[in-house]
């Protein structure tokens, strides 16, 4: 945690108090404590917490502990009506004004502001920037301005949004109140134009580590990634999860092999009618153990704090886009399963998407950037957890739980397997893509080798000592390894960077990754050790007991199961067996409300299974 002041203020008691009493939680996560300390002292901040670092508790804690109104802004609908939900069932004043609800609803919500009921209100942006909001805003006064997803404020983000853009206006208008912004996202660049875009004056800057411990991080080449897949679900069976794909087509191809394969899938993607959509992200956040298939257009602002693994099936956009994708799972702490498969045939695609997409030169060179940044984590020769903590700036030793550490890496000399490569793209006028390469050096009788001469170029056939998937996988580590280069106008062609040439000329050696090179199933076979056990403790069939009861509940209430209590608290009952309130109090999650309402439910529950 860096902060621009000391960091060494902790909350007042009656934060703490209010942290046991209210939400059930028995301490600050890192970085909340100074965060909310911070606020409570009425300064402006800008917080930088990672995905599950518990943001809205930056916010949320304080509106309760203050007079007056504090406004939440966040771009995701979705969420804004689950937060409210949750807040509502912890039994504190909550509401939400979203284009989508209904007048009475609205009105409703404008009369609990007036009387001075709210202590919380949830406004969409587009809402927010009505004249005829910020007026009735303005009179009443507030207290606080909480802006979610500050990223969006900024064209640097990966996600910019006009209205938010407008948010420095309405804090204006709004009588210049108190703002606290915060994003998990918003490396160096973007931090400084949220700051001059959001505030005032400068805010007080929090920076908590990105570092996710309990996210388990695997990558892999994709060989047959339908059956990599469906091993990988074979071991989490039950369990809530996302595997993101790269177009609409492979959405709807893998959910439906998913599908035949007994596994409760469901396709996610912007070309489906919208109450498709509503209805499979309800069936998602309701429901225990559905895999949703889906490309990006699913997760942002989905709050669901058990998603137990997520899945790439494709190389994902960017090095940022990958950590805030696997940045949904495991956002209760608990320990999740992540894995990426990638191939070639990604790197290519992605580098096209970039090059055909109308950003402007300036934006594309930090896509490229981010991109080439995502291709080394792929092929990374050491703990995958350091290469991407330190591509955020941060220092770390090896993690023990990525692939890599467990697995551990083997390296051979390349030097000459590099050599033969880029031989053949120089011979070739670096004219060509990679399978065109790879047939070069394979000696492959094509029509296209033939066509243009190369099966009398001297490297012609030098590397049929290796099958072509080694080649592939060679190709893509010298590609991490910026030896080589795709060609920037799109077409996927290959070019001889620098240091591609001083290899070529014998000047510097290569190493390259053995252990990727086949594409035998001998690390599936291994990587079959389920991770960490959830918990040892808890009894299973109690488990499976208290999940009814909470699905039952959910559904009475129409709200998402882990909005009742989440899966932590779940398996610490029924670890611990509490036989009285008291007991049941000490449980993580269990507030003064939520022992109200479901304690004696969850008792007997408890007793039943005893
Ligand atoms: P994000 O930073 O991703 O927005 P959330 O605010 O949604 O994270 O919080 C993630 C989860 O962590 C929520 O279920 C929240 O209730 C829980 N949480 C927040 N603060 C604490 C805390 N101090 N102790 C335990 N759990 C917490
Ligand atoms: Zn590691």
């Amino acid at each position: 945690m860096t902060s621009a002041n000391v960091d060494d203020d902790r909350p007042s008691e009656a934060a703490h108090e209010v942290l046991r009493r209210v939400f059930g939680y028995p301490s600050f996560r890192v970085g909340q404590d100074a965060i909310v300390s911070a606020v409570l002292a009425g300064e402006d901040v800008l917080a930088v917490l990672p995905t599950g670092g518990g943001k809205s508790m930056c916010y949320q804690l304080p509106a309760l502990l203050r007079d007056g109104l504090t406004i939440v802004v966040s771009p995701l609908i979705a969420l804004m009506r689950d937060q409210v939900a949750q807040l509502t069932d912890l039994g504190i004043d909550a509401g939400a004004l979203l284009s989508t609800s209904d007048q009475a609803e609205n009105a409703r919500i404008w009369a609990a502001t007036r009387d001075g009921r709210l202590k919380l209100l949830y406004v969409s942006p587009e809402r927010l920037l009505m004249d005829q909001t910020l007026d009735r805003l303005a009179r009443l006064g507030i207290s606080l301005l909480a802006v979610d997803e500050a990223h969006c404020v900024s064209q640097w983000g990966h996600d910019f949004r006009p209205e938010y853009a407008r948010l420095g206006e309405v804090r204006a208008r709004l009588g210049n109140p108190q703002v606290v912004a915060l994003t998990a996202t918003a490396d160096v660049a973007t931090r400084a134009d949220i700051v001059e875009r959001l505030f005032e004056a400068p805010p007080r800057i929090f920076v908590a580590g990105f570092d996710r411990p309990n996210l388990f991080l695997a990558m892999r080449p994709k060989a047959t990634p339908k059956k990599q897949i469906l091993d990988f679900l074979d071991r989490h069976g039950g369990e809530s999860g996302v595997v993101y794909c790269a177009t609409r087509k492979e959405v709807e191809g893998l959910a439906e092999a998913l599908a035949a394969s007994g596994h409760r899938a469901l396709p996610y993607h912007a070309g489906l009618d919208a109450d498709i959509r509503s209805r499979h992200q309800d069936i998602f956040l309701q429901e225990d153990g559905v895999v949703m298939v889906a490309t990006v257009a699913f997760g942002m602002g989905i709050d669901k704090p058990d998603v137990r693994f997520v899945v790439h099936a494709s190389l994902p956009k960017s090095i940022e886009a990958y950590y805030q994708e696997i940045g949904r799972a495991g956002r209760d702490g608990l320990p999740a399963e992540t894995l990426t498969l990638y191939g070639l045939d990604d790197m290519r695609l992605r580098r096209m998407q970039i090059e055909d997409g109308n950003a402007s030169d300036e934006q594309k060179l930090v896509e490229r950037r981010r991109l080439d940044a995502l291709v080394a984590l792929a092929e990374a020769p050491r703990c995958r957890r350091q290469t991407l903590l330190a591509y955020f700036g941060e220092v770390s030793e090896p993690c023990g739980n990525c692939d890599l550490c467990r697995d551990g890496v083997k390296s051979f000399d390349a030097t000459i397997e590099a050599q033969k490569i880029l031989s053949a793209i120089a011979r070739t006028g670096e004219r060509f893509g990679s399978e065109h390469v790879i047939a070069v050096v394979l000696g492959d009788d094509t029509e296209a080798t033939r066509k243009f001469g190369h099966d009398k170029l001297k490297t012609f056939g030098c590397g049929r000592d290796r099958p072509r998937a080694e080649w592939r996988s060679i190709v893509r580590q010298m590609i991490a390894g910026g030896l080589i280069a795709i060609d920037i106008a799109g077409y996927g062609r290959l070019e001889v960077t620098e240091a591609g040439v001083a290899v070529l000329k014998g000047q510097t050696r290569v190493h390259l990754r053995a252990d990727v090179l086949q594409k035998t199933e001998r690390r599936d076979k291994r990587a079959k050790a389920p991770p960490p056990a959830l918990a040892a403790d808890a009894d299973q069939h109690l488990v499976t007991a208290l999940r009814r009861l909470r699905t039952a509940l959910a559904k009475e209430m129409q709200v998402p199961a882990y909005v009742i209590f989440p899966d932590r608290t779940l398996i610490e009952i029924a670890a611990t067996r509490p036989r009285s309130r008291n007991a049941l109090a000490d449980v993580h999650g269990m507030g003064q409300r939520k022992l109200d309402r479901y304690g004696a439910a969850i008792l007997e529950v408890v007793a039943a299974g005893a």
